[in-house]
């Protein structure tokens, strides 16, 4: 019973079962309805012989003048013309019948129609006979009986039923076994692409994520196979990540950590004595550090989806002007005067930490990419049910080909340069999930040499009706 615990096992047996059951019921009735039939016809053919029998018994009671020790004669014509004969007096009362129907129930309906029952061959038969047959008239032209006549049931079937029921046999068997070589294929064609993803996802589990099914097995187990498809090199691609994630952490952390332990090691032997300045540097690389943390958690928490935003209506300008001055020492530092510029009654919809950090970001990059004194614009308008806010700067710039991937994690255009800045490449990243966390975009354009313009989007309610 093992094979019908298998999805092949199970299709194999439910289309046999099918099978079994509709070839064996078609058989069963055509075969009846068949020898119904052909009896049916033997009865008909027999008739030609009625009218010499109907006279031999109206000559009986004539002769008689009843119907008393008839039986012999019926028997006796019964035998010689190869039937079985039935007479019912004029009251149809049965009367007479030949031998072979001694052992049968008759019952004559009011309609005329006899009922025949008894057992050949081991099997109980019933046949209807649709009568009277023949009435047998008296001489003086009153009803004195009604006579049955049928041909003789012999206990071997009649030749052409015999032949019939072989070529039924024969036929249906033919059928059986095609029915069950179908049951075969369909089994395989739906099994075989259910076992390849099951050994599919086996691999998978096991740690090959490299794995792909081919589409089979109609359309249904096709976009199964398809869909499975995307998954593994959803999963691919999400290891892949991963992986680079966690190297790209590492090496991010090895450089600080291993600036403070040579400078902490050669102060403990001695080497060199921890002055204001050694120790002011010290710190730096731990705020550096620290700083990494903190972006790396809110890089986590907003791919988790779980950074959560306090959205009230807020005016760009007070965004603007908190994240300017926040930047205001690091640009003065570096001659670059930060310009906050727009009309001060947009309002957007955002978290206004969340909406500084954001611009933080963005003047930070700004600052740390102007190579000699200038401006730093801070722009913003409202369009439809958004405000679009920019960050203009007339710094480096960045090569075309590095604008598409410097909102990815740890991207750096110059990587050497950028450490010497303080970045690890996290800060777009970081802008992207936030503003995406609002519902808004960003994007960025720049000409290198000519400067960079960041511009993204918050959302922004309609601007109260002005009195
Ligand atoms: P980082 O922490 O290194 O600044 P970001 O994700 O903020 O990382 O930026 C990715 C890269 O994009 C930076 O390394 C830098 O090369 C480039 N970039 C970002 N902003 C600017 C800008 N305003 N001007 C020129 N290059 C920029």
């Amino acid at each position: 019973m093992r094979i019908v615990t298998t999805l092949r096992g199970r299709l194999i047996a439910m289309v046999a079962a099918l099978v079994a059951v509709t070839i064996g019921a078609t058989a069963i009735i055509s075969t009846r309805v068949a020898h119904y039939e052909i009896r049916k016809f033997d009865v008909e053919v027999h008739a030609s012989r009625r009218p010499l029998m109907q006279n031999a018994v109206a000559d009986y009671y004539r002769a008689h003048g009843s119907w008393a020790g008839v039986e012999p004669a019926v028997d006796a014509m019964a035998r010689a013309a190869g039937s079985d004969i039935a007479l019912f007096d004029e009251h149809n009362r049965l009367t007479a019948t030949s031998k072979a129907l001694r052992n049968a129930t008759l019952d004559l309906a009011p309609d005329g129609t006899l009922t025949i029952t008894r057992t050949i061959g081991g099997g109980r038969t019933r046949e209807l006979i649709r009568g009277p047959q023949m009435v047998v008239r008296g001489a003086n032209g009153g009803t004195d009986g009604s006579l049955f006549i049928l041909p003789a049931h012999k206990d071997a079937l009649p030749p052409p039923t015999r032949s019939l029921d072989r070529s039924f046999f024969w036929t249906f068997l033919g059928a059986t076994l095609f029915g069950i070589l179908m049951a075969i294929a369909i089994a395989r064609w739906i099994s075989v692409p259910v076992e390849r993803l099951t050994a599919a996802a086996r691999l998978m589990e096991s740690g090959d994520l490299t794995v792909r099914v081919e589409p089979a097995g109609g359309a249904e187990l096709a976009e199964l196979a398809r869909g499975f498809n995307a998954m593994a090199a959803a999963l691919d691609r999400n290891e892949e990540q991963r992986k680079r994630m966690v190297s790209d952490v590492a090496h991010e952390l090895r450089a600080p950590l291993t600036n403070i332990r040579c400078e902490l090691e050669s102060m403990q032997d001695g080497l060199t004595t921890p002055t204001p300045e050694r120790i002011a540097s010290l710190h730096e690389e731990t705020m550096h550090l620290a700083h990494l943390v903190d972006d790396l958690q809110d890089l986590a928490l907003a791919e988790a989806g779980r950074l959560e935003i306090d959205a009230q209506p807020v005016a760009v300008a007070a965004l603007a002007k908190r994240a300017a001055a926040g930047m205001e020492m690091r640009a003065r530092e570096r001659g670059v005067a930060l310009v906050v510029e727009g009309d001060d009654d947009v309002v957007v919809l955002a978290d206004a930490r969340r909406a500084v950090q954001i611009l933080t970001n963005l003047l930070a990059n700004a600052v740390a990419h102007m190579e000699k004194p200038g401006d730093i614009q801070i722009t913003w308008e409202r369009t439809g049910n958004e405000a679009i806010v920019r960050v203009v700067d007339s710094g480096t710039g960045i090569p075309a080909g590095e604008l598409p991937r410097i909102f990815e994690r740890f991207y750096r255009v110059d990587a050497s340069r950028s450490r010497s800045t303080g970045g690890a490449g996290l800060g777009l990243s970081i802008v992207r999930q936030l503003v995406a966390a609002h519902g808004g975009r960003v994007w960025a354009e720049s000409e290198v040499g000519i400067g960079s313009t960041f511009s993204f989007t918050l959302p922004s309610p309609r601007p109260r009706a002005s009195a």
